[in-house]
């Protein structure tokens, strides 16, 4: 799928997925995409089930939005709030074609209590390393924010955002969705073990055999 309105139906789509599937609430969370030079990315304040793919946002990622926001996008609504980061991740990692931001209920609860989640599961394997970093608190929508995510993504495909929520990448539209799926499954399995005792945490040598497994059939390679 490449032709541009085909990925802003994606993006409006995935929207829908986010909420009837549990992983967001309410307009929070947003999505982008690449497309050639520019990114996709869904409008700000608006409705899921009122959202066409019309009101999808664009910009380039060859020119800095920050000189003169807003006045770049293109689209008859303004961006998500939070374009800062999405638009930074797809602008300094090639590699990645998709961004996913929401607020889970338990990747929620554990950047709320600044967790990163450990290598509690081998399924820690599929955000990149041996484990999911919480990135420190910095108002939303803030270039502050970005520069925080930024730095706690690095060699990850996912990260908690203290107070706030989560993110999610991947080279895909479907492979950033099933990563926040996942991340939250994760996120509830982490929180759970919590409650009732000491989770016992795998070695990295563990995590880098499942690593090296997940490559081999290609499901987590970027
Ligand atoms: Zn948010």
């Amino acid at each position: 799928m490449s032709d541009e309105n085909d990925l802003r139906q994606a993006i409006v789509d995935a929207c829908n997925v986010l909420n009837s599937s549990g992983i967001n609430q309410g307009t929070a969370g947003n999505i982008s995409l690449r497309h050639g030079n520019q990114m996709l990315i869904s409008p700000s304040a608006t409705p899921y089930d009122q959202m066409t793919a019309e009101m999808i946002a664009a910009t380039d990622l060859d020119s800095d939005p920050t000189a003169t926001p807003i006045g770049h996008w293109q689209g008859p609504r303004k961006p998500s709030t939070e374009w800062r980061f999405h638009w930074q991740l797809l602008q300094q990692r090639p590699e990645i074609s998709a961004v996913v931001h929401a607020h889970p209920p338990f990747c929620t609860s554990l950047a709320i209590l600044r967790k990163d989640i450990p290598a509690c599961h081998y399924m820690v394997a599929a955000f990149g390393g041996n484990d999911v970093k919480c990135a420190g608190y910095a108002t939303f929508g803030s270039q502050q924010l970005a520069d925080l995510a930024l730095t706690a993504m690095a060699g990850r495909h996912a990260c908690l955002l203290a107070n706030h929520g989560m993110i999610t990448v991947g080279t895909s539209l479907d492979q950033a969705m099933w990563r926040a799926v996942e991340l939250e499954a994760l996120a509830r399995q982490y929180h759970q073990a919590l409650q009732i005792g000491e989770p016992v945490i795998l070695s990295t040598g563990e995590i880098d055999e499942t690593l090296a497994l997940f490559a081999g059939y290609g499901r987590n390679d970027d």
